[in-house]
């Protein structure tokens, strides 16, 4: 019984929350084989006894009445229930069907960044030993991926270089294309507790997010100018001598090439860029430079525009000018969006790489794995995702098999989406509902959702932590690691793991900064990669020398480059999209649960004067029109967005607010650029009133 509530239980188990990168640690409590509350860990690394609404409340999804709990197949163009069998069966004879008709190059797997490692691991080897091809990918490719590369590119690891505890010790934080309170809320509050305690806050957005209230200085800067702002918090830096000369001289390399490039991006050059004013510009360069700890906390603002990647290295350039980094206080701490996307990608879900991102045509890694899987791997990169849908609508890729990701829904461009989904001949959605991408599935297999799966997922600060199984899947679903090792089974490619603590123990033998990890290593505190050989972890990095051949951290030569789109006479305002506190991502678990009745839509922000000029009022329907596509919101009247911009958050599908996206993408990573998209709103007149029905099994 729990002593506060009094509330009966049967059992609590501790597992990670299943939402967002903070990697809060929770204690379930099940009666009955159901979830009856959650309450938070007060041993959990990351969230020192804080949850937020999702991590606490937002659970009855597990029992919802549309949960899917049988197989389907499509038959005459439906999909009816089938048996496992008949399922598993239908899926093993067509990708085999298609390899030996067009190679194995011709099918491609999706991994989730919602599940365990374990399960990302297993459906990256089911593709490249069961099928032969490195066509994996995961949907960091959408929203971190250019944080990945930059930051190997700038320091040699692909993660932060701290730890959330770093926001305690530091003097100052600067916040740029990041929304914590909303999208990460328990290290939004821990930001907000820094700053009650004195810690500067510098917030760097188009939009007034609410930590800008808690700041000394909220810098608006226009869409898609992220790389100018950093350049000229640099310039000042260097021009004022806030920079850390022995540092550079001991620590990094490439440096004179930066200061030639620093010249041009003086404060009155960035402002008309930026449109931020010069003063304040060099008021943040002076508030950075001159603390003695200071962290960089960035987000999908950053990354999902044309030159995201660019932009994550000139924050990292910036850093090591001021030596920043690697010192308590002073992190780099990308805050990760879905709980696992760190974990996904490090366990090699990705086209190019192997677990730690080592390389598929490095012949010594390619041959390690090829003897502890006992096949033959391919040394040819594989396709990225917006490469598969490219390839599928050419007619190269003939099969996909999606696990935990609603691409129709989530991913730019969705009418290309669509198209490429048809023009598959094969495909199978393994889910735990059916979305807006089962409706192009060949076999729905039903899946299970966080809370009844064993395992690890990484969270935002490299930090591996257990999760554990509170209750079943529901009906005949079964869990990932058990489909998905049935599948390659059956496909002749048998992976001899019984349970996923299995392959995390061979993940561990077969990684070098994995080695050591372990059920029991990881225990309730968790283990930040990398492991050292002692059995200690890695809550800081570069205190003494960057892991790349050189041992230097790298400057990055990189000018500011005008975004893949904007704004003209016939598209004359500019949208960002993001997310709101309530709901997460694609809203598949959020909209099923009691958090559809304190949000049960997606809102257009419009600033009073653009909805003045447009005669829009506060709750009328609008039409949203882009260069590839058009959708209906209603729009929300706020002082939070600038005028010429406007937001929303892509929650519900009926929004379908990707239809809005274009082409554009990272230039380095294929990341879309979601954040700078030119519309046109018009007001409309109609005003539908809404009523959410929250359903659950009785
Ligand atoms: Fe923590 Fe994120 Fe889960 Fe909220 S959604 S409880 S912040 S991990």
């Amino acid at each position: 019984m729990d002593p506060v509530s009094n509330e009966r239980f049967d059992r609590t188990v501790t597992t990670t929350c299943g939402y967002c990168g903070v990697g809060c640690r929770l204690e379930a409590n099940v009666r009955g084989g159901r979830i009856v509350s959650v309450a938070p860990a007060l041993d959990g690394p990351a969230n020192e006894g804080h949850t937020c609404l999702k991590g606490r409340f937002a659970h009855q999804f597990t029992r919802s009445r549309d949960r899917l709990t049988s197989p389907l197949v499509r038959e005459n163009g439906e999909l009816r229930p089938a048996s496992w069998e008949e399922a598993l069966h239908r899926i093993v004879s067509e990708l085999q069907r298609i390899k030996s008709e067009h190679g194995p190059d011709a099918i491609a797997g999706l991994a989730s960044s919602r599940a365990t490692n374990e399960d990302c691991y297993a459906m990256a080897r089911l593709i490249r030993a069961a099928i032969g091809t490195n066509n994996i990918d995961n949907c960091s490719r959408v929203c971190h991926s250019p944080t990945s590369f930059a930051m190997r590119k700038s320091f040699g690891l692909s993660g932060a270089t701290g730890s959330f505890s770093d926001i305690d010790h530091a003097d100052v934080a600067i916040l740029i294309g990041v929304n914590p309170t909303q999208g990460h809320p328990v290290v939004g509050a821990r930001i907000k507790q820094a700053a009650l305690r004195g810690c500067k806050l510098v917030t760097i957005d188009p939009r007034r997010i609410e930590l800008a209230d808690y700041g000394v200085l909220h810098l608006a800067n226009r869409p898609g100018t992220n790389a100018a702002v950093a350049l000229g918090l640099a310039h000042v830096v260097r021009r004022d001598g806030l920079t850390d000369e022995s540092f550079i001289a001991e620590r990094t390399n490439g440096y004179d090439a930066v200061q030639e490039l620093l010249d041009a991006y003086t404060p009155q050059a960035v402002q008309e860029i930026t449109g931020i004013p010069a003063a304040d510009l060099e008021r943040a360069a002076h508030i950075y430079g001159e603390a003695g700890s200071a962290s960089i906390l960035w987000g999908l603002g950053v990354t999902e525009h044309k030159y995201g990647s660019e932009v994550v290295q000139l924050l990292c350039n910036l850093a090591l000018m001021t030596g920043k980094v690697g010192k308590r206080g002073s992190a780099l701490l990308p805050l990760r969006g879905q709980n696992n996307v760190q974990g996904s990608s490090d366990m090699g879900a990705l086209p190019d790489t192997y677990t730690a991102y080592r390389r598929v045509d490095d012949e010594d890694t390619a041959r390690s794995f090829e003897e502890a899987w006992g096949v033959p791997l391919s040394r040819k990169v594989g396709y990225k995702i917006p490469e598969m849908f490219d390839a599928a609508i050419a007619g190269d890729l003939k099969a996909m098999y999606i696990f935990g990701e609603d691409i129709a829904h989530t991913d730019p461009d969705t009418a290309h989406v669509v198209k490429a989904l048809e023009s598959l001949e094969f495909v199978v959605c393994q889910e735990i509902f059916e979305n807006e991408t089962t409706k192009y599935a060949d076999v729905v297999l039903p899946a299970s959702a966080f809370l009844e799966k064993s395992g690890t997922f990484i969270n935002a600060e490299r930090r591996f932590q257990l999760v554990e199984a509170a209750i079943d899947p529901p009906g005949g679903a079964r869990t990932d690691f058990d489909i998905i090792t049935t599948v390659s089974r059956m496909l002749g490619h048998e992976m001899g793991w019984e349970t996923p603590w299995d392959a995390l123990d061979e993940v561990s033998r077969l990684t070098p900064h994995y080695r050591g990890v372990s059920r029991e290593r990881i225990g309730r505190s968790g283990a930040q990669w990398p492991m050292h050989p002692d059995g200690s972890d890695s809550p800081t990095l570069y205190d003494t020398f960057f892991d790349n051949p050189t041992g230097k951290g790298h400057f990055a030569v990189l000018p500011f480059k005008a975004p893949g789109d904007a704004p003209d006479r016939e598209f004359p305002l500019v949208l960002v999209t993001g997310r709101v506190l309530q709901h997460y991502n694609a809203g598949t678990m959020t909209r099923r649960t009691h958090n559809v009745d304190l949000v049960d839509r997606d809102w257009l922000e419009i600033h009073p004067t653009d909805a003045q000029r447009l005669w829009i009022s506060d709750g009328d329907k609008v039409s949203i029109r882009s260069r590839v596509g058009q959708t209906e919101l209603h729009a929300r009247i706020t002082e939070r967005i600038e005028p010429g911009h406007v937001f929303t958050s892509f929650h519900f599908p009926e929004a379908r607010t990707n239809l809005l996206i274009g082409q554009s993408a990272d230039v380095n990573t294929s990341c879309p650029e979601y954040k700078v998209v030119a519309v046109d709103v018009r007001p409309m007149t109609e005003r539908p009133a809404f009523t959410p029905v929250l359903e659950t099994v009785s």
